[in-house]
């Protein structure tokens, strides 16, 4: 009986993964005349509107197969943001109960989209107990606490041989040029996506570098020019997704050739300006790396290198619309937008770019 839970379980799981389109590769407007192009590969039209959408799924099967989670199994995430509402979408799927451990200050909008797929909240204060609350739930209740943090690196390393799953596949696949690009760029918060896509262009011997975006408060770009493995700012980020006050055992600094930091205001800047000239209205994590594209554009210019950068779309504008897309919000920040939003306007015209960042 349970083993036939899980095999339909399972097969639902691959089932939702073939189902489902590969998500958009789409050129980005650059002058026709510049012999560099850039494409965004939109993550933002996964069903639960992020990256970690794949990621969750994965995860959750891997839990499945290891007979870690059964058909009453409670799932457990110590998440407020995309990983909770991509595991709760499972969770549904599967007819499982799903908890996702949040700090107290959490925003309504954020719960709202973990219950829309029947996820229960737990406010957890102080902020940074949620992991310990998390897997304290867990052996109360008999549940699996997901741990996303922890785990992603068994998961993301099991399917790295697999030409047909991942990100970095589905870029080669949908390049019109047929040649690998010379750049793709992501975020990097646990560190999966880097590492998948890292992981997997060098694994199979292609040539493309990956580049990651840094946040300001973030351990990771310090961690890396510097070299120090257990670098840590304590500091929570103000661009949601990336950026950790820690290097996350998931980071695989061997498979990223560079990281680029980001200031947040041009990170916000550089999400709106996408939505402006490209339509495509995502987080202020795509607009980071957005950023970080330009500045690698610029550079294949100067050098005189030919070929396209990719760069990843990592989540949708919905959850942000009172935030990072709100005038009065962003002023509150103290940010300055003005000034990076002149350089991103500058940049198709005139092909200058700011020295610094
Ligand atoms: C998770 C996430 C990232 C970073 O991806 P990791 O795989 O965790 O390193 C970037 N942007 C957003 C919006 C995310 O949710």
């Amino acid at each position: 009986m349970s083993d036939s839970w899980r095999e339909r379980a399972l097969a639902a799981l691959s089932a939702e993964r073939i189902a489902r389109h590969p998500t958009p590769l789409r050129r980005y407007p650059l002058p026709l005349d510049w012999p560099v192009s850039l494409y965004v590969k939109d993550e933002t039209t996964q069903p639960t509107g992020s990256l970690k959408h794949p990621f969750a799924r994965d995860l959750i099967a891997d839990a499945i197969e290891a007979g870690k989670v059964g058909a009453t199994t409670r799932l457990i995430e110590a998440s407020s943001g995309n990983m909770a509402v991509a595991s709760a979408y499972f969770a549904l799927l599967l007819g499982l109960p799903f908890t996702a451990v949040v700090p107290h200050t959490t925003g309504a909008a954020k719960l709202a989209r973990i219950e829309k797929y029947g996820g229960t909240p737990h406010r957890v204060d102080p902020p940074l107990a949620v992991y310990e609350r998390a897997a304290e739930l867990a052996s109360e209740t008999g549940g699996h606490y997901l741990d996303h943090l922890g785990t992603i690196a068994d998961s993301v390393d099991a399917r790295l041989a697999d030409r047909d799953h991942g990100l970095a596949p589905a870029i080669l696949a949908g390049l019109p040029e047929g040649t690998p690009p010379e750049w793709i760029v992501v975020g990097v918060g646990s560190g999966a996506c880097s590492r998948a896509v890292g992981g997997y262009l060098r694994r199979h011997g292609y040539p493309t570098k990956v580049a990651v975006v840094d946040p300001e408060h973030s351990a990771y770009f310090p961690g890396w020019a510097t070299g120090c493995a257990d670098y840590a700012t304590g500091m929570p980020t103000r661009i949601e997704g990336i950026g950790r006050p820690r290097m996350e055992p998931a980071f695989d600094p061997a498979v990223v050739d560079l990281v680029i930091p980001v200031p947040d205001a041009a990170s916000v800047a550089a999400m709106r300006h996408l939505a402006a000239t490209a339509g495509l209205r995502a987080g202020p994590s795509t607009g980071a790396a957005f950023w970080g594209s330009c500045h690698l554009l610029h550079r294949m210019r100067q050098y005189g290198t030919r070929g396209s950068v990719v760069m990843v779309a990592a989540d949708a504008a919905d959850a942000y619309t009172g935030t990072y897309y709100d005038d009065a919000w962003t002023m509150a920040k103290g940010w300055d937008l003005a000034t990076p939003a002149a350089a991103l306007s500058r940049f198709p015209r005139t092909g200058a770019w700011p020295d610094q960042g």
